[in-house]
C-alpha cells in the first residue's frame, strides 16, 4: 500500500475518521479510490484511509489497524454491523450500516423485510462494491440487493448516480415492512432516501404514545409514518402535510393499507400552511414536525434557526395548554443545545410554558461515531404545553 504522511492533528480531531487536504503533508502516489496507509506527522502508523484528491475530504479512515483491506476485511466489518442488529426482523425495516458510525464512511445499508438496499456516496466504496455485495449477500441471505446511490453528495466525489439492482430480484413496487403495530409500505426504488425514514423509527412509536384521543397534525409527513402510528394509537384524526405530491400519494395508501380513516393529506409547503392555520381558528391535540434538513454546511446555520423558530412558532399556536409537540431536527449543524434554545425562544414569542417530556435521538440501529460529533444528527423533542 502507498503511503500518506499527516502534519500533527488538532487534539479534538485525533480519531476524527475524515482527514482534511489540509491536515495532510505529503499524498500518496497512489489512484483515487484505493486503499492508503497512512502515518503520523512523526511517521509513525496512523491508519488505513481511502483517498479521493477531488473531495476536500481527501483520506477517510477504514482501520486504525495495519491492515488489508481485501474481501476478507469487508466480511469482518459487515459481519460486525449485522452482529450488532441481530437479530435483524425478517418482516421489519433496519439500518445495517450507518456509515462512520459502523466504521465504514460512504456507506448506507438498508433491510427492509428481505430486500437489502445500498447507498454509496464516496468513490473509496464505490471501487469495493463487489466485495459488499458479496459479504451482504453471505450474510443476509437477502431476496435482493438495490442501489440507490443517487445522493448530491456523489458529484463531489467525480460520481455519477447509479441506481437500480445489484443481485438477486428486483424489490417490488412496494414493500411491506412491520413497524409495530404499523405495516408501512416502503417504495424502495422511488421513494426518498433508501424508501423511509428508518432513523425516526423509535420516535414514532414514542410520538404515538401521547396521540389517543387527540386531533394530530403531521406536519412534512413523508409517506404518513408518525401519523399513521398515531391513528393506531387512538388519534381522532389526522392531518398530514407534505410538499411532495408522491408523498402525499404514499400516506394514503399507508393509512388505507393500516385501516385508518379519518385522516386528511395536503399537498402544500408547511411553511405556507401552518402560516394560514395558525393565522385562522385551527386547534390540534398533538402537532409533529419533521423538516427535512434546513442547513447542510455552517452558513447556513442562521437560515435554518429562523426555519425552526418560525414552524414551532406557529405549531405552538394551534396547540391549546396539555397539547404535545412533537419537534424534530436533523440539520447536522444545528446542535441538540441550539435547538433547544429555538425552541424556548418560540415558547417565549407563544407567551406558554413547555415542559420537556422526552429528549430524543437516533435508534441503536443508526450508532453513532463518538469521535465525529456530526453523526450525532437527529434531534427530537416531545414537549407538552403546560397546564396552567
Ligand atoms: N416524518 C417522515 C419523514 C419526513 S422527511 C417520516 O417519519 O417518514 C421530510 C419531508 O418533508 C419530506 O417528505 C419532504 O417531501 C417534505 N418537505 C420538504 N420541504 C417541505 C415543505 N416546505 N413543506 C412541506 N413538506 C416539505
Amino acid at each position: 500500500m502507498s503511503e500518506a504522511r499527516l502534519r500533527p492533528r488538532r487534539p479534538e480531531r485525533a480519531r476524527h475518521p475524515w482527514i482534511f487536504a489540509g491536515e495532510i503533508a505529503q499524498l500518496p502516489d497512489a489512484p483515487d479510490g484505493a486503499c492508503v496507509r497512512v502515518l503520523d506527522h512523526r511517521g509513525r502508523f496512523f491508519a488505513v484511509a481511502y483517498l479521493n484528491r477531488r473531495s476536500k475530504i481527501s483520506l477517510r479512515v477504514l482501520s486504525w489497524r495495519d491492515e488489508g483491506v481485501d474481501a476478507q476485511f469487508w466480511h469482518r466489518r459487515l459481519q460486525a454491523a449485522v452482529g450488532l442488529r441481530a437479530p435483524v426482523p425478517a418482516d421489519g425495516g433496519r439500518r445495517i450500516v450507518n456509515a462512520e458510525g459502523d466504521g465504514v464512511p460512504g456507506l448506507i445499508v438498508d433491510w427492509y423485510a428481505g430486500f437489502v438496499v445500498i447507498q454509496i456516496s464516496t468513490l473509496g466504496i464505490d471501487t469495493a462494491r463487489a466485495d459488499i455485495v458479496a459479504a451482504l449477500e453471505d450474510l443476509l441471505a437477502p431476496r435482493g440487493i438495490y442501489e440507490r446511490s443517487d445522493v448530491p453528495e456523489r458529484s463531489l466525489e467525480g460520481l455519477a448516480p447509479q441506481i437500480g439492482v445489484l443481485a438477486g430480484a428486483p424489490p417490488p413496487e412496494l414493500v411491506e415492512i412491520v413497524e409495530e403495530p404499523a405495516r408501512l409500505l416502503v417504495d424502495v426504488a422511488h421513494g426518498q432516501k433508501t424508501g423511509l425514514f428508518l432513523d425516526q423509527r423509535l420516535n414514532r412509536a414514542a410520538a404515538a404514545r401521547y396521540a389517543a384521543g387527540r386531533r394530530v397534525l403531521n406536519c412534512f409527513a413523508y409517506s404518513g409514518g408518525f401519523g399513521v402510528h398515531a391513528c393506531l394509537a387512538g388519534a381522532n384524526e389526522v392531518v398530514n402535510v407534505d410538499i411532495s405530491p408522491e408523498a402525499c400519494e404514499l400516506a394514503q395508501r399507508n393509512f388505507e393499507h393500516n385501516g385508518c380513516t379519518n385522516a386528511s393529506f395536503v399537498e402544500a409547503n408547511a411553511f405556507d400552511w401552518l402560516r394560514q392555520a395558525s393565522d385562522g381558528d385551527e386547534i390540534f391535540g398533538m402537532v409533529i414536525l419533521d423538516p427535512p434538513s434546513f442547513a447542510r454546511g455552517r452558513g447556513a446555520l442562521e437560515g435554518a434557526l429562523r426555519g425552526y423558530k418560525e414552524i414551532n412558532l406557529r405549531a405552538l399556536k394551534l396547540l391549546r395548554p396539555g397539547g404535545i409537540l412533537v419537534t424534530c431536527s436533523c440539520s447536522r449543524p444545528v446542535t441538540r443545545r441550539l435547538f433547544g434554545e429555538v425552541i424556548a425562544d418560540a415558547a417565549a414569542d407563544a407567551r406558554v410554558e413547555l415542559q420537556l417530556l422526552e429528549d430524543r435521538a437516533l435508534p441503536p440501529d443508526h450508532p453513532i461515531l463518538m469521535s465525529a460529533a456530526e453523526t450525532a444528527y437527529l434531534k427530537c423533542l416531545i414537549v407538552q404545553v403546560a397546564v396552567e
